[in-house]
Parts: C-alpha cells; structure tokens; sequence
C-alpha cells in the first residue's frame, strides 16, 4: 500500500521487549478517515509468549511488599505525566477526543489511577475474629491471584486500561493487557515508559489485537485465572462463556442507558449545562452519558427550549481544536449505527429538534471524510422506542416529560441496563428517596461524574458483574483465605 512505510506501527510488549507480529491492522484517525497506523494482529502464539512471560514475573513480583510495588507505581505515575502532552496528543488523534478533554481527563486521570492504587495499597488490613471457648482464632490472608487478563475498550483508551493495569499489579499480579484494536497508541507508548519506572520485565505485557482473535486466546488461556473487562454487554457474555469451563474470576463493566431525572425544583442554571455535557462529553462515548432525560411536566417546555440552545452552542469541531466542544467518533461504522438510531426515530414519528438532519456542520475540507456528527436531541419519543432502550453510545439524547416521582422511577427502571443515573432536585428528602430507589450502581444529583474512587464503581442489572475502586479491586485482584489456629 503506498504510503505504508511513513505509517507508526505498533508492536506488543512481551517480557520487558517490544515484538514485532507478523501481521498487522490498520488503525484509522477518526478526524480525517484515514489509516494513520498499524496495529499488531495478535493471536495465540502472541498470547503463549506473554503467558510465559507473566508466569516467570509473577514469585518475584508477587513476593514483593506493598511498599516495593508501591514506588514503582508512583514513577510510572510520575513519568506518565511528564508525558502528559504528547500522551494527550496521541489519544486525540486515535480515538477523535478533543484535545482539550485528553489533556484535561484522560491523561490526568490515567496519571492518577497510579497515584491511587500505589497509595490505596498500603492501607489494606484483613479481618481476625476469636472463638474462645474452643481456643481458637482465625484470620483472612489475601494473596494475588496469578496472571490478570485486562481487556479494555475505545472509548477510554488509557484512562480505563489504566484502571485495571495499575490495581492488579499494585496487589502483585501480573498482567497480559488487551487494548482495543481502534486505539492502541497510547497504550504502546507507556509500554516504554515501564523499564525506567522500574517494572520488571513480564510483569505488564500489552498485546494488541482484535477482539475475537487475540481477545479469545486471552480469556481461553487456562493459566489465566481471571479476567477483568470492559466493554459491551454481547461480548461479555462471549467472555463468560469462555471463562465458564476454567471458573475464571470476571469483572465485567458494561454499557448504560443512563436517566437524569430533573424535578421542578431544579436549579436549571447549573442543570442545563452539566445535562449537555453528560449527554455530550467525548461525543457520547462514555459508559455513563446521559440518553434519557425526563423533565417534571411544569418546567418541560422551559427546559427544553432552553437545552436545546444549549445543545446548539456544543461545539463540533477537529480534535485539535481547543475551542471544540467535542470531536469525532470512533469509526465510520460506529457513526453510521449512531446516525441509524435517529432515523429509527424519525420514523417513529419522533421529534428533531436539533443536530442530525436538522443543522448543518461545517468542517474544514481535510475532514469531510472524517466521523463527525451533530449533538442531536430527540423528543415525542416513546418510552419502548429502541433509542430510549438500547445503547447508542453517541452524542444522541432523547427528553420526554413525567408527572410524578413514583412514574419517573418506574420509567428510569424499566430498561436491562442499571450503570448511572442523574438526579435533578433541590428537595433533600426527594433526591435521597429516589436515588434508593433507582436500579442504579452509581447515582449522581446535582452533578455529573464527579468521581471518588475510593467507592465502588459499576452497574447492575445488565450493565455489568462486580464493582472497582480501591476496596473493590483490591479484592477482586486478591484471592482470600482464611486461616484456624487453635491454641
Ligand atoms: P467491545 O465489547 O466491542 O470491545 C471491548 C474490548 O473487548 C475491546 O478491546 C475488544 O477488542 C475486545 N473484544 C471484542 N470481542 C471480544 C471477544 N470475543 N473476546 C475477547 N475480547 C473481545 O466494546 P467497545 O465498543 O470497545 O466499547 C464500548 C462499550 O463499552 C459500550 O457498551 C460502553 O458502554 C462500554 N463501556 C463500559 C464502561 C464501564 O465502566 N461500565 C466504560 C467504558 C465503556
């Protein structure tokens, strides 16, 4: 392919070394649709390599103390920030974020994910308890559980590797890494940050392609015990099926199809602008982005009039435009399902009230081939309309009205995911009442993604198994055992 030689190609990292693979992918910058670089296409010889290597680390790595791993943590933290600019620029480009938004979130939280779990670590303690009139008393020990299978999606690129990469190692696993295909550039560039931050070789080995090739080797490989995923909800079920016959341990985080509920008594100023942005932020592609928004009957029209000008002052824009609101999405396939949501509703007899089909986005002539779209908001839409039930995962809200506390909590319930919900109301009692009620793992009011990480994060229903944070990882990452003595 002409021009192939000027591309940057990946290779994996296997045992503290890059390897080349003999096949590659390309990889497309979503901002101009063309192939900007190649990615190894792994498979299980890929896996085998990495397995070996993970087995090797993991005695020393794992007879290390806290502490030890502890500091090794904090210089990887400490290098990946140095690194901040260049890591920002290249998870823009790969995954079509704004610049601002990867130099803001992603690079900084990725920075912090280290910082957490190179702290939390050092402040686990394990639970003893006394049965004195048999004389005996027992203790829980946790120890690491062997090879940790990371498998993460595009949407997060380094943010969400991160979260799982730095939990397992700090609790003194291993771990063969899996980023997804359509972003792996920032994932290969911390590889080369490892060896100064003092991680030693086979410890993290990052392996880089698709899905069903190489993500299936990982989780089919029966010396790797557990899987933590994150990622759509059809993909894990095929990671559970595989994983069933080695009774792997699975933490699966999967989607969302997120309410905010705005009561009467909202403070609309502050709402308005943190709803665009939950709805919108990184063009709709996070797990807890806002798509369904009911809005009290009194103020429904205030609010939608005033939503919808917010909406419009979002910015599309390329993704090195600091002044852009929002870039372009992963790939032509991922924009042509999300701009089929708003024609299902369209026929539906829904309401456009701005974005797809309604205004018109003018990009310069270097990304007309580029994956953009319109932040769109959708009304007169029914509660059982696949765009108030499934997924979009794009810059597509959809506003209906409800009439009481008791109906909006039925509604918000009544789809299979549970990940996050937004609560609007000034009324204490209320949001804490409703936020009971909602089959929910993350309930915000009054605000949006203001994260402590120390609490658990993850959804029920499903949108997922198990939860992450420090407690939760710690856990998950750890296999505990309990332990008699009689004195
Ligand atoms: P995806 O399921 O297509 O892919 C996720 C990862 O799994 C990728 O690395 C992919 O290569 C890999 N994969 C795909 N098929 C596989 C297979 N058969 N075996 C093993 N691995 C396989 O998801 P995506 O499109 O990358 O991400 C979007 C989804 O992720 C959305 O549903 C979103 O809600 C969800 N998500 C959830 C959270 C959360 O924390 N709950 C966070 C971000 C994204």
């Amino acid at each position: 392919m002409a021009g192939t030689k000027a591309l940057l190609t990946l290779e994996n990292f296997i045992n503290g070394k890059f390897v080349p693979c003999s096949s590659y992918i390309d990889s497309y910058d979503p901002s101009t649709g063309e192939v900007h670089c190649r990615v190894p296409d792994s498979g299980n010889e890929e896996i085998e390599a990495a397995v070996e290597a993970a087995r090797a680390a993991f005695p020393g790595w794992s007879a290390r103390s806290p502490q030890e791993r502890s500091q090794v943590l904090h210089r990887l933290a400490d290098l990946l920030e140095k690194s901040l600019e260049d890591l920002a620029q290249a998870e823009s480009r790969d995954q079509g974020k704004t610049i601002t938004l990867a130099r803001t979130m992603d690079i900084p939280r990725s920075v912090q994910n280290f910082r957490f779990f190179a702290s939390s670590i050092l402040h686990h303690t394990s639970e003893c308890t006394h049965m004195d009139h048999v004389g005996c008393l027992h203790y829980t020990l946790r120890a690491p559980v062997g090879i940790a299978g990371l498998i993460s999606p595009w949407n997060l690129p380094l943010y969400l590797l991160t979260w799982k990469v730095a939990p397992a190692i700090a609790a003194g696993n291993t771990v063969i890494a899996k980023p997804s295909e359509l972003t792996s550039v920032t994932a290969w560039m911390m590889c080369k940050l490892l060896e100064t931050a003092g991680v030693p070789p086979g410890v993290v080995n990052i392996v880089f392609g698709t899905g069903p090739k190489v993500g299936e080797a990982l989780v089919s490989h029966p010396e790797v015990p557990l899987i933590s995923f994150t990622g759509s909800q059809p993909t894990a079920e095929r990671i559970a099926q595989l994983s069933a016959p080695h009774c792997k341990k699975l933490s699966l985080e999967l989607g969302g199809k997120n309410p905010a509920i705005i009561f009467e008594d909202a403070n609309l100023e502050e709402c308005i602008p943190t709803t665009v942005r939950s709805s919108f932020a990184n063009q709709g592609e996070i797990c807890l982005c806002t798509s369904r928004i009911f809005v009290q009957k009194s103020i429904y029209s205030e609010f939608l009039k005033k939503f919808v000008a917010a909406t419009r002052m979002w910015k599309v824009g390329i993704p090195s435009d600091p002044s852009a609101s929002m870039g372009a999405l992963i790939s032509k396939a991922h924009l042509e399902k999300v701009r089929s949501y708003v024609k299902k509703a369209r026929a539906e007899g829904a309401r456009i009230l701005c974005g797809e089909g309604v205004d018109t986005l003018s990009l310069p002539p270097k990304n007309q081939a580029g994956y953009f779209m319109l932040p769109t908001v959708i009304t007169d839409i029914k509660d059982e309309s696949c765009c108030m039930k499934e997924e979009i995962f794009g810059p597509v809200t959809c506003v209906v009205p409800f009439d009481s506390e008791e109906e909006v909590i039925q509604r918000a319930n009544s789809v299979k995911y549970g990940l996050a919900a937004t609560v609007w109301s000034s009324n204490v009692g209320r949001v804490h009442r409703v936020a009971k009620k909602l089959q929910s793992g993350l309930v915000w009011t009054n605000c949006w993604l203001i994260r402590e990480l120390n609490l658990p994060f993850g959804g029920m229903k499903s949108s997922g198994i198990g939860r992450e944070g420090a407690k939760d990882s710690y856990e998950f990452f750890t296999e505990v055992k309990t332990i008699t003595i009689k004195h």
